[in-house]
């Protein structure tokens, strides 16, 4: 085991001042075998180091957050520029304008955009936007799809009454009898479709989207008048430059953005077009640092990055190098390990492991050898991962499998 000496120091301490020492999907304890640290000290480029110095190539990028690499040079020089002049002020600085026009310019559905912080304000501003432009009460929504932690949307019951949640109808993602059933219940009532870039659900294998399934939604919400919310917090710019749907023809009314728009910085974005611009000038949305400069400097520095590198296709070709090496590494080890849904934003899970008993094993022994994975929850790449990243955890992974 990695020594965690300091690490185990300071969740003593965090045990009595924070609840449960941690919360949320950042939570060790909660989430992840023993052996995981809890605390960081730093991060550069692909690597993460723990507060015992522990060193990390990291599969996780804080959860989707970075994309181009910690400490990106480029972001970091924009945010460094703005901060020295101001972040957080009376009002929002010009980068609000650049910054929407940049969105409008990259993402074909959108004719405006608003800016929030965090994944779920996205989400949770999309519904209400729905709602406020129909009229209309009900939102389908895939069961087991994370959107967020609000009490419409968080995966835990607790706190959560029957009536934040008495106008969510669910569907089986990619089913389209499913989602069709789903709308004929909500007939008359139908303010919004709530819809992952593509299913990226914890604990499953994952499945892009299909186009009859893409297609259907669209349909639905154009015979309905409904709003198609497209979710893209999770996998925003790391598909596409474009929305994820997008290569399947089919345009959100609504899109949610996050993570990884502004390379680690504190923003998310709600694009729309004009039919929700009336509704979207309405309601009334906002919050203390939603309108923080240097996010934004940050965000206009990382779209520009994922142009310049084409980071998609990037993320997929070393998605897809860390997908071949494992399977032979895997296959040669008689052992069955399932890798679904886009390369570039990895699922691993063995057959036969309801308990996850070979998954916590398999992450614990990789993490032992500086590889950070996750044994249940997807993984993302990024464009400061090298091929030699990639090998590294291929040839650990080898080591580790022999012993599983
Ligand atoms: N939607 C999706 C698809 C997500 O993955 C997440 C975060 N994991 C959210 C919404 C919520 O984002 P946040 O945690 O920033 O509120």
């Amino acid at each position: 085991m990695n020594n965690l000496e300091r690490n185990n120091a300071l969740v003593a301490r965090a045990r009595r001042v924070i609840p449960g020492g941690m919360y949320g999907h950042m939570s060790v304890q909660r989430m992840l075998p023993a052996g995981y640290p809890q605390f960081f000290d730093r991060a550069e480029g692909a690597r993460l180091w723990d507060v015992d110095g522990n060193e990390y190539i990291d599969f996780m990028c804080a959860f989707g957050p970075m994309i181009l690499g910690y400490r990106h040079p480029g972001v970091e020089a924009a945010v460094a520029q703005q901060r020295s002049k101001g972040d957080t002020m009376t009002g929002p600085s010009a980068l609000v304008v650049e910054l929407a026009e940049r969105f409008v310019d990259q993402i074909s559905h959108a004719d405006w955009a608003m800016f929030a912080k965090n994944g779920t304000d996205a989400t949770t501003l999309c519904c209400t936007l729905a709602r406020g432009a129909t009229g209309k009460r009900k939102l389908l929504v895939a069961k087991g799809a994370y959107h967020g932690a609000a009490p419409w949307c968080t995966p835990s019951p607790k706190g959560v009454i029957e009536e934040d949640r008495s106008h969510l109808v669910h569907f089986e993602y990619n089913d389209v009898a499913s989602l069709t059933a789903a709308a004929q219940s909500a007939y008359g009532d139908l303010a919004g479709i709530v819809v992952s870039a593509f299913k990226h659900d914890a604990f499953v294998d994952q499945a892009l989207p299909t186009r009859e399934f893409a297609r259907a939604a669209r349909r639905i919400s154009d015979e309905t008048g409904a709003a198609l919310i497209l979710d893209e917090v999770r996998a925003g710019f790391r598909l596409s430059l474009d929305t994820s749907w997008s290569s399947l023809g089919v345009e959100p009314d609504l899109s949610a953005w996050s993570k990884a728009i502004a390379n680690g910085y504190a923003l998310a974005a709600v694009l729309g077009n004009d039919r929700f611009r009336d509704a979207a000038t309405k309601v009334y949305a906002t919050g203390s640092f939603w309108m923080q400069a240097t996010p934004m400097a940050a965000a206009l520095a990382t779209i520009s990055a994922l142009n310049e590198l084409d980071a998609p296709k990037r993320l997929e070709a070393l998605g897809q190098r860390l997908r071949t090496g494992l399977h032979s590494v895997a296959q040669r080890h008689g052992i069955s390990l399932r890798q679904t849904g886009p390369a570039a934003m990895p699922m691993m899970l063995f057959d036969d492991d309801a308990k996850l008993a070979r998954g916590n094993a398999f992450c614990t022994g990789m993490l032992e050898l500086g590889i950070y994975m996750h044994p249940w929850h997807n993984m993302f790449l990024s464009t400061a991962h090298t091929e030699g990243d990639i090998d590294r955890a291929i040839a650990c992974a080898d080591e580790v499998l022999a012993n599983i």
